[in-house]
């Protein structure tokens, strides 16, 4: 990417029709950085419960991970730069 030097991948997010499980992992991840309640409900700041509702609609192919995450996974990712017009701007460091 020319205008952000941070940004090594464009993801497209896409939509999904039944929302894709979070892994273990990740909901640990989100627990430990105070997104997630101990009943593995989200609290993500900033993000009302309508767009959760959407957000948990939709998923990214990972470059990094090399696989179909979660959007909000992708959302709170350390490489998550900015979501502009349906694209990730990921930074791609490897994680
Ligand atoms: S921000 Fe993280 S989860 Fe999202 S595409 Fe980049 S590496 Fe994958």
């Amino acid at each position: 990417m020319d205008d952000n030097l941070d940004t090594k991948y464009l993801v497209p997010v896409k939509q999904v029709e039944k929302s894709i499980k979070l892994t273990p992992e990740a909901k640990a991840e989100l627990q430990n950085i105070g997104m997630m309640d101990d009943k593995g409900k989200l609290k993500l700041k900033g993000v009302s419960p309508k767009m959760l509702k959407r957000m948990k609609l939709e998923s990214v192919d990972c470059p990094v991970f090399q696989s179909e995450l979660p959007f909000i996974q992708c959302y709170v990712c350390k490489n998550f730069h900015s979501r502009i017009s349906g694209q990730v701007y990921c930074k791609g460091d490897p994680l």
